[in-house]
């Protein structure tokens, strides 16, 4: 039998770290537990973060939007400074799982799964999102895609904890777009993902862009040069065309059972290509 501790504040967290020094932590534990059930994990207790209501939650100070850890999926859906400022991150989660699944898993438990196939990643990477890690001896901030190192690992330290994500309301961009290409429409890991942020002229050119792709490489892949190749230019299918070419060659996929990798590259480059539908 191994213990499952649910402390009610970080204070009684950080104690529950010095007790407990080879516990996991879990939020919704849809992905942990699934480990732990699977004999692929084996930790002396699990800490339980739900009943932390520091970690819940979604706010704004200044210019920025803090997520808590803890918010679910289905809060986050719900909350009116996600559906309003960070429409591209609501559609990715409105795919996640499946209901069940978007009502226990949180954004904290996607993040630091640290898989390329985790559906917040191409959004938090497109709208170059920070995290805000704590501990007994304070908090820290670094941008997600330093948090990120690989498959399954992030820079959190022993007896640190993820609090929350910070995202600068993205007033600069007027077009919000994540498109995910999984085996099916619900329950589906991606095979592929692209989060995209743009800022359209009037006469339709880009003016700015930001583009992130899941599943895609070891973690979330970003292509400057395919986002500097569409500015000045209309999102139509030569322009398009010229910076997918740039992304097929940024991405590094792997075969899995979901997908070769070949066929993984092509679909990064025709994400982007459907770009010209989203305005149509
Ligand atoms: C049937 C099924 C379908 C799924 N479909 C999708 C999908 O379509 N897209 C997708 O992206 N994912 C999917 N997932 C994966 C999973 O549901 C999500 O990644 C979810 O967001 C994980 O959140 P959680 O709170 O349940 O994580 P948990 O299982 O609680 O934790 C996951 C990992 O993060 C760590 N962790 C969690 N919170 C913190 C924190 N605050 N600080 C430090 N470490 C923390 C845990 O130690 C663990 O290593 C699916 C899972 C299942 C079982």
């Amino acid at each position: 039998m191994r213990d499952v501790i649910l402390p009610g504040s970080l204070n009684e967290l950080w104690r529950c770290f010095e007790d407990k020094p080879q516990a996991a932590v879990y939020a919704g534990g849809t992905d942990l537990l699934v480990g732990v059930r699977h004999g692929l994990l084996n930790p002396e207790a699990l800490i339980c973060l739900d009943r932390i209501e520091e970690l819940k939650g979604v706010g704004e100070r200044g210019g920025s939007i803090r997520i808590g850890s803890c918010a679910t999926h289905v809060q986050l859906l719900d909350d009116p400074l996600i559906t309003s400022h960070l429409p591209v991150l609501w559609q990715a989660i409105r795919g996640i799982g499946s209901p069940l699944v978007r009502n226990m898993g949180t954004i904290g438990g996607n993040i630091c799964t640290a898989s390329p196939a985790g559906d917040t990643l191409p959004p938090l990477y497109a709208l170059r999102a920070e995290v805000e890690l704590g501990s007994k001896e304070g908090s820290r901030r670094m941008p997600i895609a330093e948090f990120i190192m690989r498959p399954g690992a992030t820079r959190l330290q022993r007896a640190e904890i993820l609090a929350g994500v910070w995202v600068k309301k993205p007033g600069e961009y007027n077009l919000h777009h994540f498109e995910k290409v999984g085996l099916r429409n619900a329950l589906a890991c991606s095979v592929v993902s692209m989060a995209a942020l743009l800022r359209l002229a009037p006469d339709g050119a880009v003016e700015k862009a930001s583009l992130a792709w899941g599943s895609a490489g070891p973690t979330i892949v970003t292509c400057p040069e395919a986002e500097e190749a569409l500015i000045g230019k209309p999102l139509s299918t030569e322009p398009l065309q010229e910076a997918a070419a740039l992304v097929r060659k940024a991405v590094s996929p792997i075969s899995d059972v979901r997908a070769d990798a070949d066929y993984r590259r092509i679909v990064a480059g025709n994400l982007l290509l459907r770009l010209a539908n989203v305005l149509k």
